[in-house]
């Protein structure tokens, strides 16, 4: 199959956060099952100064006004990569989303409706590359228009639109619409229009072949009015075109035995190497181990989504525990000013790294006992299954991809060998420190503590089962697309 796959992150070009691995890692996982797949991509400053042989191979015309369309590959691998060059949109420094201050860029509607029309128009061949493809894969809100745009044409291409955050929609004021050029036609309530202001998720939403979301359980939840965010009624009315599949991780990247970045490799026969990370983790952190101290980590954006908040509410009661906890993090400033707090107020059990840091994200996966991911709502989440590659045991509020990848430790499933983690089911601060207390009882216990970190290490979380149900999703996408003329095989 010809795959177009559009997307606005791409580790390590352009990455905020898990978006950008699912645009690393899927379209590498297709094409080890022999699809023939190509990535669209805004051309971001930081995307052109790392792909080396840029070669201009189309010119576009984007709502009036010009655009390049630059081809490359994506790092380390062969697949073409086809950037959007159009300096007066991307050609901006730092966060593609956000400007210096924080705040959405103004014109985020006509850049990434710019991003749309690119696609739209490779979808249908009609940029001079003599390839059409059988299936677009779109992802989030910044490619939403694509499938209602397509939707208008009769010799148009599959689509699938992946939401990987719903709570993400790309929700512009009405008068956008008309500098977007779109088609009067998409302008309804069972269109582009929400509430009279124009959202690009409902283009995905409205008018996509096929919607998938990023885990089986979040695909459930957001049918729902606690999770749909304003969109479940949407959500429902096409639940029988809505399917969840789980993300991968990146198996070679995220792999204690080979991790360039942690202090010992090791693996499950030889975990005693976490100890060695452990004692690095808080040499660089400047933490004093305690001999028998739980370490506890976060990893992640500093947002409520995450349940950072949970977590600092929770630290009074912790603290009094002879618990350790590093956190590794940045968002919002009142999280951030928290955690420094409870880091000054207690030096020898809290470690505060504020900032984006790869490197440290896995020596912390490798040297930490323990995953705190309390999130209120998680399409996916990519932490806790790296923690269970690691040996880190996860606590998890039992929630979208985190109910899908973490198994609880009952009675029953721990004496199975299944457990790998501990869940819980509200996330509330009282249920937090249940599944702590909890944990630390396993944590305890050696033996049934080995089996826990064992089982979770012996998971599969390759992209490639992931990608073989994309394809099934595909081949369904294809047979319901609605009438019009066959592609060419
Ligand atoms: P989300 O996409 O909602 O932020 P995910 O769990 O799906 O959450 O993915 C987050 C990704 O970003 C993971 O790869 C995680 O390790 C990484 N990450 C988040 N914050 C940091 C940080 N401060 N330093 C390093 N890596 C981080």
């Amino acid at each position: 199959m010809r795959i177009l796959f559009v997307i606005s992150e791409l580790y390590p070009l352009v990455k905020t956060g898990g978006l950008a691995d699912v645009g690393a890692s899927l379209p590498k996982a297709l094409k080890e099952l022999d699809q023939d797949v190509r990535v669209l991509l805004p051309a971001y400053p930081s995307v052109k100064s790392r792909c080396p042989n840029l070669k201009p191979v189309a010119e576009l015309r984007l709502m009036d006004r010009p655009a390049t369309l630059l081809e490359a590959v994506v790092p380390d691998t062969d697949i073409p990569l086809w950037l959007v060059d159009a300096p007066h949109w991307f050609e901006r420094p730092g966060n593609p989303y956000l400007g210096p201050d924080g705040s959405p860029w103004p014109d985020n509607a006509e850049r990434f409706g710019a991003l749309c029309w690119a696609g739209f128009h490779l979808a249908l061949n009609q940029v001079g590359l003599n390839w059409q493809p059988h299936i677009v894969h779109c992802n989030d809100w910044q490619t939403g228009l694509v499938p209602a745009l397509l939707a208008l044409e009769t010799n148009r291409p599959a689509t699938l639109f992946t939401i990987h955050n719903l709570a993400y929609q790309g929700i512009f004021p009405a008068q956008t619409f008309t500098r977007l050029k779109l088609p009067k036609a998409l302008w309804h309530v069972e269109g582009l229009e929400f509430h009279g202001q124009l959202s690009f998720i409902k283009g995905g939403l409205m008018y996509a072949d096929k919607i998938s979301t990023v885990s089986p359980t979040y695909a459930k939840e957001i049918q729902t009015p606690s999770f749909g965010c304003g969109l479940e009624g949407v959500l429902k009315a096409r639940s029988q075109h809505l399917a969840g599949v789980l993300n991968g991780i990146d198996t070679d990247k995220w792999n204690p035995a080979t991790d360039p970045w942690i202090a010992q490799t090791y693996d499950l026969k030889a975990l005693s190497g976490k100890q060695t990370n452990k004692q690095a983790l808080a040499e660089h952190l400047n933490l004093p181990l305690r001999a028998e101290s739980p370490l506890l980590a976060f990893i992640g954006r500093l947002v409520a989504q995450k349940g950072i908040d949970l977590i600092l509410q929770a630290l009074p009661y912790l603290i009094r525990y002879p618990f350790q906890f590093v956190f590794l993090g940045s968002g919002e400033r009142d999280f951030e000013q928290g955690l420094l707090y409870w880091a000054r107020r207690y030096p020898g059990q809290v470690a505060v790294h504020l900032g984006y840091d790869e490197a440290l994200a896995h020596l912390v996966e490798a040297g930490a006992d323990l995953f705190l991911m309390p999130s209120r709502f998680e399409p996916c989440g990519l932490n806790q299954m790296y923690s269970q590659r690691y040996g880190t045991v996860p606590i998890v509020h039992r929630t979208g991809g985190l109910a899908d990848t973490v198994v609880d430790a009952t009675p029953d499933r721990l004496a199975n060998r299944a457990a790998t983690g501990v869940s819980f089911e509200h996330p509330s601060v009282g249920a937090l420190l249940e599944a702590v207390k909890r944990a630390w009882l396993l944590y305890s216990q050696p033996s049934l503590w080995h089996s826990l970190q064992q089982t979770g290490m012996l998971r599969d979380f390759s992209w490639r089962r992931s990608a073989a149900e994309y394809c099934w999703l595909y081949q369904q996408a294809l047979a319901e697309r609605k009438a019009g003329p066959t592609l060419s095989s």
